[in-house]
């Protein structure tokens, strides 16, 4: 499962502050999963979007969000509320708000921050996309991201290396911020670039422990509960 928590409500506004019109787009499967999504989580958006002068044009809840051909095609029969939004809220992990920005010619706001994906990239898996980085930047990056994409994780891109539109590290790579870059400028969003921050909260990297309810994470805290259970029972023996 790639864990994601909601964004906080003032971040949110933050992010679509420019924005009057909205679409919410859901995924309906690790974010339920993490009670960061879900139809509730969607109508609970939507009531705080009306209370804050925001017009809802609607909402899509898609299984799996991290599968472009299917964000595609159910987002095609939305095709008249999407002519009237301005930008599309995404309720989901870093993938899918990836995969939806690259189906849909609008700003892709993430709703929620995603904190560990395990290395697991969903059913997107042809490369890496989302390294769960804690801070979700996607609304600032044309939906494409700079920690995956940029081959240092630069917040601060392009480095001097790039040439052509290739990375300095590694030739036959796209630079990440080459793409961001032109993604805005079709966006029309360039502005952007003075927005992002120059520094990362790297303690948001850490995943808290109330999060860390996979079967992986289960399974290493029974380990060190079963090997802290065995010591007392031993440490009792020899007493
Ligand atoms: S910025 Fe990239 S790594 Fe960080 S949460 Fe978003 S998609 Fe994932
Ligand atoms: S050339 Fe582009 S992708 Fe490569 S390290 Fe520099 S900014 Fe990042």
């Amino acid at each position: 499962m790639v864990v994601n928590i909601p964004k906080p409500d003032k971040e949110l506004f933050n992010m679509l502050d420019e924005y009057k019109g909205i679409f919410i787009v859901a995924c309906g499967g690790c974010p339920v999963g993490c009670d960061s999504g879900g139809m509730e989580r969607v109508k609970e958006l939507e009531g705080l979007l009306v209370k804050n002068q925001k017009k809802v044009t609607g909402n899509a809840l898609i299984d799996f969000l991290c599968n472009k051909a299917l964000v595609g095609s159910r987002l095609a029969s939305h095709i008249e509320p999407l002519r009237n939004t301005d930008a599309v809220l995404v309720v989901s992990c870093g993938i899918g708000v990836q995969a939806t920005a690259s189906m849909i010619d609008l700003p892709a706001i993430p709703a929620n921050d995603t904190l560990s994906s395990q290395g697991m990239q969903g059913l997107w898996p042809s490369s890496e996309r989302c390294a769960g980085c804690g801070t979700c930047y996607l609304a600032l990056t044309g939906g494409i991201c700079p920690i995956t994409t940029c081959s240092k994780s630069l917040l601060n891109g392009m480095c001097g290396g790039q040439h052509d539109g290739k990375c300095e590290v590694e030739e036959s790579r796209d630079c990440g911020w080459y793409l961001i870059f032109n993604r805005l400028k079709e966006l029309g969003k360039l502005d952007n670039l003075k927005k992002i921050p120059m520094l990362r909260d790297y303690r948001k990297l850490d995943v808290p422990d109330k999060e860390r309810t996979t079967t992986r994470w289960a399974l290493e805290k029974t380990e060190v509960y079963s090997e802290t259970v065995w010591k007392q029972a031993e440490e009792k023996k020899e007493a």
